[in-house]
C-alpha cells in the first residue's frame, strides 16, 4: 500500500506499477521502435504488451526478489512562479535503462499512469485516454520534426482500469523513454531542504553519466554573436580548469550550468519556429537535458498569435508562445540558484575537503556574487544560443542559405505580423510558400494573385480585408523573392533548376503535417468510440513523416482524398 510522503535524503523511491487486467495494446510507434532496437513485429508478444502495462518487470527476479526494481522520481516545482514543495513522479514510473546496441543511445523506459507512487499526493496515479493520445502522438511528432523531446513507444488501454474525472473513463498508459527524465524540479527541492551533498551528487551525475563526461562539457562561448548549432561552442576544456580572472572564476559545474542552459536555448528556438507551445513550463517540466517534457495543454500554432496560450487556466499568458523564451530563462535562473553555491566558489569546489566542510561564513557574500555574475553572463549566452538557433531555423524555413543582417526585420518580423494581422496559419504558411515558384512573382499584379494560396478559402478574416491583405502579402513576397534570387541564382533571375532544388529544401523542413489540437481531438473522439481505431496508425504515419509531399492529398486523419486530387487539402 503506498501513502503519499515528503521523501527526504533521496532523489526517488523504489515502486513498481500496479498489476492491470486484459490491457490492450492501441500503438506502437515503429520509430520508436527502431531507436529502441526493438524488432518489428516484437510489439505483438504477450512479453511486451505486458511490459509496457506494467505487469511484467524485466530484469526484477519475481521469486528469488532480486535484480533491477522500477522507481519514481522526487521532485519539487515553482508552477506559475510560485515555488509549490515536493512534486514527484505521481503517476510516472521508471521501469529500467536500456541501450540500443547499434546507437550506443541509452534510454530509461517509464510508464505514464502505472498507479500510486508517493509522490501522487492527492490525485489516482492514473491518466486517461485522451492525454495518453495526446502524449503519444506528439512525442514522436516532434522528434520527427527535429525537435528534442522525450518519446513514446507505446499507447495501451486499460479497459479494467477505471479513472474518475468528469465522467469515470478506462485508464491508459503511454510506455514513454528519454536519455533522462531529470528536470529543473530535482535541484529545486533539493535546494529548498538545504541539501547541498545531494546538490553536487545529482549534478556530478548529469554530468558524468548522463552529459558523458566533464571534458565534454563546453567553455565560455567566445563570440555569441556566432552562436549557432553548426558551429558549436568550444569543447574539450579540461575538468579542472579555470578560465578568466578568479573573480569569475568557472569551475566545472559552471560548465554543466551553461551545458543546461544551452541546450534549453537551442530547443526553445525550435519551439518558436515551428510554433509549438508547451502549455505549462513549470520548473518539473524543464528537462536539465533540453528535450520537450510533460505534454498537457500543448499546442501547435494554428493561426498566428503570439499572445496564445493553450493553458486554459493560464489567464497571465505566463505560458503563451511569446513568453516561452523568458520563461525557460526564469526556470533557468532557479536553477542557477540551486547550484549557486557550487559554481560561486570557483576553484575551490576542487578542494575535496570544501564538500564535507561546507562554506564558511564570512565567505557567503563573494560566493553569492560569482554566482550571480555567471548566471548572468551564461543569460547572455542563453539569449545569443537562442538568438542564432531561431535564426537559422527561421532562415531555413524561408528557403534562404544565407543570413542576412536585414533578414530579421525584413522577412522574419514582417512575415509574422502579416500572419498575425490576416490571421494565416503558421505553418501553413511556410508550406504553401515551399511550393511557390519565383517565376510566378514577377508583377505586382501576380504576386497579389499568388497571396490567396495563404488564405482561407472563405478569404480573409482579418485587418484590411481581402484587398489589403493582397497587397500586404504581396509586398512580402517582393522582398522574399529579392532574397531567393540572390541566394540561389545569380540576383536578377533563378533557373528552373534551382528554384526546384529550392522548393525542394524548403520541403524538407517545412512539414506537411502536424498535429493540431483539432486532429487530436478527431483522433480521440474516434479512439474513443471504438469504432475507428486504426485511424491511430495512419496518423502516427504522417506524424513521423512529417515532410511528405503526399499527405496534401490526404484527409487530416490520412485517409486517400477523394475529391479534386489537385485542390490541396487545407489543414
Ligand atoms: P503536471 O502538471 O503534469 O506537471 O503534474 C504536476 C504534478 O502532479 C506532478 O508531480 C505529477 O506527477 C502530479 N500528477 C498529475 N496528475 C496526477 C495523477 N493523476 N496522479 C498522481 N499524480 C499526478
Ligand atoms: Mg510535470
Ligand atoms: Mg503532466
Amino acid at each position: 500500500h503506498i501513502l503519499p510522503r515528503q521523501v527526504r535524503d533521496a532523489l526517488f523511491t523504489w515502486v513498481r506499477p500496479v498489476t492491470v487486467e486484459k490491457p490492450e495494446l492501441l500503438a506502437v510507434s515503429p520509430a520508436a521502435m527502431r531507436d529502441l532496437g526493438i524488432a518489428e513485429g516484437d510489439e505483438k508478444s504477450d512479453d511486451f504488451v505486458n511490459t509496457v502495462a506494467g505487469n511484467k518487470l524485466q530484469g526484477w527476479d519475481e521469486e528469488k526478489q532480486e535484480g533491477g526494481y522500477p522507481w519514481a522520481q522526487c521532485y519539487g516545482g515553482f508552477q506559475f512562479g510560485q515555488w509549490a514543495g515536493q512534486l514527484g513522479d505521481g503517476r510516472a514510473i521508471s521501469l529500467f535503462e536500456t541501450t540500443n546496441p547499434s546507437s550506443g543511445i541509452r534510454y530509461e523506459l517509464q510508464l505514464k499512469g502505472a498507479g500510486l507512487t508517493p509522490y501522487s499526493r492527492f490525485a489516482d496515479g492514473k491518466a486517461v485516454l485522451r492525454s495518453s493520445i495526446r502524449e503519444f502522438v506528439v512525442s514522436e511528432a516532434l522528434n520527427a520534426l527535429g525537435i528534442p523531446t522525450t518519446r513514446a513507444l507505446s499507447l495501451t488501454l486499460l479497459p479494467g482500469v477505471k479513472v474518475r474525472r468528469e465522467t469515470i473513463e478506462p485508464g491508459a498508459i503511454v510506455a514513454r523513454f528519454a536519455q533522462s527524465w531529470l528536470r529543473i524540479g530535482n535541484f529545486d527541492i533539493l535546494r529548498a531542504r538545504g541539501d547541498r551533498e545531494l546538490i553536487r551528487k545529482l549534478a556530478t551525475y548529469i554530468a558524468e553519466d548522463v552529459f558523458g563526461g566533464w571534458e565534454t562539457l563546453p567553455g565560455r562561448l567566445e563570440d555569441p554573436d556566432k552562436a549557432t548549432e553548426s558551429a558549436p561552442p568550444k569543447r574539450g576544456i579540461p575538468a579542472d580548469a579555470i578560465e578568466g580572472p578568479s573573480e569569475s572564476a568557472e569551475n566545472r559545474f559552471t560548465r554543466l550550468y551553461r551545458e543546461i542552459v544551452r541546450r534549453n536555448a537551442l530547443t526553445v528556438a525550435k519551439w518558436q519556429a515551428y510554433g509549438f507551445m508547451n502549455g505549462v513550463l513549470n520548473t518539473d517540466n524543464t528537462s536539465l537535458s533540453g528535450l520537450s517534457i510533460d505534454f498537457g495543454p500543448f499546442a501547435f500554432m494554428d493561426n498566428f498569435d503570439p499572445s496564445y496560450t493553450p493553458n486554459h487556466d493560464d489567464h497571465m499568458l505566463r505560458y503563451s508562445y511569446k513568453n516561452q523564451p523568458s520563461i525557460i530563462w526564469w526556470n533557468l535562473v532557479r536553477l542557477g540558484e540551486s547550484l549557486g553555491e557550487s559554481i560561486g566558489v570557483g576553484s575551490k569546489v576542487d578542494d575535496p575537503t570544501f564538500v564535507e566542510d561546507g562554506v564558511k561564513e564570512e565567505e557567503a557574500d563573494g560566493i553569492i556574487s560569482r554566482a550571480e555574475k555567471i548566471i548572468m553572463q551564461t543569460g547572455e549566452e542563453y539569449k545569443a544560443v537562442f538568438l542564432g538557433e531561431y535564426r537559422r531555423v527561421m532562415t531555413a524555413r524561408l528557403g534562404l542559405k544565407n543570413q542576412k543582417e536585414d533578414d530579421f526585420k525584413e522577412l522574419f518580423s514582417e512575415a509574422l505580423d502579416t500572419m498575425e494581422s490576416l490571421e494565416l496559419d503558421f505553418n501553413l504558411f511556410f508550406r504553401r510558400l515551399s511550393s511557390v515558384k519565383i517565376d510566378e512573382l514577377e508583377t505586382e499584379a501576380a504576386r497579389q494573385d499568388k497571396a490567396g494560396v495563404f488564405f482561407y478559402s472563405d478569404g480573409v478574416t482579418g485587418a484590411g480585408g481581402e484587398k489589403e491583405g493582397r497587397k500586404r502579402v504581396g509586398e512580402w513576397l517582393d522582398k522574399w523573392r529579392q532574397r531567393i534570387l540572390e541566394d540561389w541564382g545569380d540576383g536578377k533571375t533563378v533557373s528552373d533548376e534551382q528554384d526546384r532544388e529550392r522548393m525542394g529544401a524548403m520541403k524538407k523542413v517545412n512539414p506537411n503535417f502536424v498535429p493540431r489540437g483539432w486532429i487530436l481531438d478527431e483522433i480521440i473522439k474516434r479512439v474513443e468510440k471504438d469504432d475507428e481505431r486504426d485511424v491511430l496508425d495512419r496518423v502516427m504515419q504522417m506524424a513521423l513523416h512529417p515532410f511528405e509531399e503526399s499527405w496534401a492529398g490526404r484527409t487530416f486523419d490520412g485517409k486517400e482524398y477523394e475529391g479534386d486530387k489537385d485542390e490541396e487539402t487545407r489543414w
